[in-house]
């Protein structure tokens, strides 16, 4: 029994051990481990405290997925509600659908009985708006729900001072099963509407206990331009060892044309529970912890280069 998580899910990462030590599922696990990490107001990067879009709505997107079954279930700039990662549970277990979005999904996890709540903290909005204020004349700023050119402003998204994160967690439980969740506020000023890999399957998250699971942080839409959680877990299909399938991984990564450019971060886990952590700046880390450790590791994630490339 493993848990393996992005270092940011250092809060979590003790209670989703107890769940596997309980006897709980990997799903369960996954999901009891993100929960704490949404509840962390100081954490910018994913639930309540979350970087707000451009307009100042905190947008949250997540997905889980069952390793043994390959079913999934994911939402997307859902706003109001802390726990993201339970509603996509949700809908894995309530519903026919794999994804719902924006309204449909805050009236189903009002359905669902989650509790609604303002995410946006007085620190987040404080920097949101100092952040803004910086490049925008008052009257946009004051307009800014009217504003025509949202499509020019969101350049500040690409401001590299913004927080950039996501919660990755991987499980594997007593039976062998593996299971995978990621939780995040997205980029912090982004587009209303816009999805990174988060809630993508496939992007940011895959999990088959035939080969084992992967998640993503970093420049989602380049995880989704290439699809690199399915790919690590094809790649161990196709009888790679982890190294190599995550090596491959950023190689495609590596490979994308075109512009917008950056930085991405991997965990993966192979069906043996051995754990793995790639990334393409030096000296980034990542946390694993097994059921018979006291504490979790944090261990350094091998480096793959990528040039960035943004205009
Ligand atoms: N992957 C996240 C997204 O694109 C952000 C991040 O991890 O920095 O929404």
């Amino acid at each position: 029994m493993i848990v393996v998580a992005s270092t940011n899910g250092s809060v979590g990462i003790q209670e989703a051990v107890r769940v596997l030590r309980e006897g709980g599922t990997a799903v369960a696990a996954v999901e009891a481990g993100i929960r704490l990490v949404e509840a962390n107001p100081d954490d910018h990067t994913v639930g309540y405290g979350g970087y707000p879009n451009i307009l100042g709505e905190v947008e949250l997107d997540a997905s889980i997925m069952n390793g043994r079954t390959l079913e999934t279930g994911a939402v997307g700039a859902v706003k109001g509600y802390a726990h993201p990662i339970s509603i996509a549970r949700a809908v894995m277990e309530r519903l026919p659908h794999v994804m719902l979005v924006g309204d449909g999904a805050a009236r189903f996890a009002t359905e669902m009985g989650f509790t609604q709540q303002d995410l946006l903290t007085e620190e987040a909005r404080h920097i949101w708006a100092a952040r803004l204020k910086q490049d925008m004349p008052a009257e946009t700023f004051a307009n800014l729900a009217q504003e025509i050119t949202l499509a020019d402003w969101v350049r500040l998204a690409t401001d590299p001072e913004r927080a950039k994160g996501t919660v990755n967690f991987i499980a594997q439980d007593m039976h062998g099963d593996i299971a995978c969740g990621v939780s995040t506020s997205g980029w912090a000023w982004k587009y209303p509407g816009r999805l990174g890999d988060t809630p993508i399957i496939g992007a940011g998250n895959y999990a088959d206990n035939r080969y084992g699971a992967a998640a993503c942080t970093g420049m989602g839409e380049m995880a989704i331009r290439a699809a690199t959680a399915h790919s690590i877990v094809i790649y161990m299909k196709m009888g790679m060892s982890l190294a190599e399938a995550c090596t491959e991984a950023m190689v495609d990564l590596r490979a994308l044309n075109g512009r917008f450019i950056s930085v991405m971060h991997l965990i993966a886990l192979d069906k043996d529970g051995s754990p793995a952590g790639f990334s393409s700046i030096r000296n980034k880390t990542y946390i694993y912890q097994t059921a018979d450790m006291a504490e979790p590791v944090e261990a350094v994630r091998t480096f793959v280069p990528i040039a960035a490339r943004w205009g």
